[in-house]
């Protein structure tokens, strides 16, 4: 369907979980988010019940995500299960890697389409301050069992952090040049603890790719579900990409919509508006109804993120609640980790 700006929405992030395990310092918390008990997260029928609904408005793609989508028993039955489903073209998974080499087989078993695995740094003393104590060899092993099947697309994702060494994205690129994974560098987005890290901007970063690399060629052909701009250095066997949503907002093209572990339905990253479908789940709503509540929210998505407002300040705080609003709409104030980032 197409919301109140024209834009195609067909795209649904569904976070499984709001565990992780790991604490990157810019996601979570040292000491973690406080538990949502487990009787709060939808469960896999309810996930499949909301993404049938949603195809009958214009969903075809789902990425699973979280928290950790692997720390959540049985993720790859809830991947089959979102397969099966007529309508539904790609399910798509985004992790931190750490269990993959222990799941990959099933989840491509059941049909991933393509999965991202989040690693900041190739340096295993940066990786273990950047996540709080976790092993890039972990990582990295997954990435490997997940490079071993040809017909996965698989990419690596990098916040870049403002205090990180060039040395550390030229090692990272250099997964693009082997022909291992399509590498993206994502600008750190003011989203929960990202509000007090600052990171580095694709255009920087590409700067210092091309000084190392030599002048790249921009890359055209259409390449999965999202933003990216995408560069192939000279040699390379995979792309180099970019998603600025804070240097080059994107907005005008934005296709997806966010369904939190809770059930909370949200059209836009930065705004606490949306609504609650667990409620509607459990107290015996139909389908028609659901669906036409989700498309409601799906038709309202806001026209675009106001990064620049939350970087500047420029917000009012109401005086009773403490909630914080630019123009008029609440901001999110949960973590990346709960929201599903
Ligand atoms: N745990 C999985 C992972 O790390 O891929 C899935 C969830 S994690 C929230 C999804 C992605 O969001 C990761 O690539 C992470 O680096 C990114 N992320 C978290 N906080 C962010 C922020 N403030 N700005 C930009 N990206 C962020
Ligand atoms: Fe966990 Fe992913 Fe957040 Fe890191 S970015 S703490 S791996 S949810």
């Amino acid at each position: 369907m197409k919301d109140q700006f024209g834009r195609a929405i067909d795209y649904m992030r569904v976070s499984v979980t709001d565990r992780c395990n790991l604490r990157c310092v810019y996601c979570m918390p040292e000491e973690g988010v406080p538990a949502v008990p487990h009787q709060h997260i939808l469960t896999f029928d309810e996930i499949a019940r909301l993404c049938c609904i949603g195809v009958e408005l214009g969903i075809t793609k789902i990425k699973l995500t979280g928290g950790e989508p692997l720390v959540r028993r049985g993720l790859p039955d809830l991947l089959g299960l979102l397969k099966s489903i007529p309508g539904i073209e790609q399910v798509t998974l985004t992790t931190n890697g750490i269990l993959l080499k222990e799941q990959i087989n099933e989840l491509v078993y059941k049909g991933m389409d393509s999965v991202n695995i989040s690693i900041d740094t190739l340096n295993p003393e940066r990786y273990r301050e950047v996540t709080r104590g976790g092993r890039v060899e972990m990582a990295l092993e997954g990435l490997d069992a997940a490079a071993a099947f040809p017909e996965l697309r698989v990419k690596v994702n990098c916040v870049p952090l403002k205090d990180a060494e060039e040395e550390e994205y030229i090692q990272l690129a250099s997964l693009a040049r082997e022909g291992k994974a399509d590498v993206r560098f994502i600008e750190m987005m003011p989203i929960g603890m990202g509000k007090v890290f600052s990171g580095k901007s694709g255009d920087e970063i590409c700067t210092v790719l091309e000084k190392h690399f030599g002048e790249p060629k921009r890359y055209t052909e259409p390449l999965g579900n999202g933003p990216a701009v995408y560069v192939q250095f000279p040699g390379f066997r995979k792309r180099v990409g970019f998603i600025s949503a804070v240097s080059h907002q994107f907005c005008d093209g934005c296709n997806r919509v966010r369904l939190t572990s809770e059930g909370y339905l949200k059209p836009c990253l930065q705004y606490g508006s949306g609504t609650d479908l667990r409620v509607l789940l459990r107290s015996g709503t139909s389908d028609e109804e659901i669906r036409e509540e989700m498309r409601r929210i799906m038709y309202e998505k806001p026209a675009c993120h106001q990064f620049a407002a939350e970087n500047m300040a420029e917000q009012s705080v109401n005086d009773k609640t403490g909630e914080k609003s630019t123009g008029g709409m609440a901001l999110e104030s949960k973590g990346m980790s709960r929201i599903g980032g």
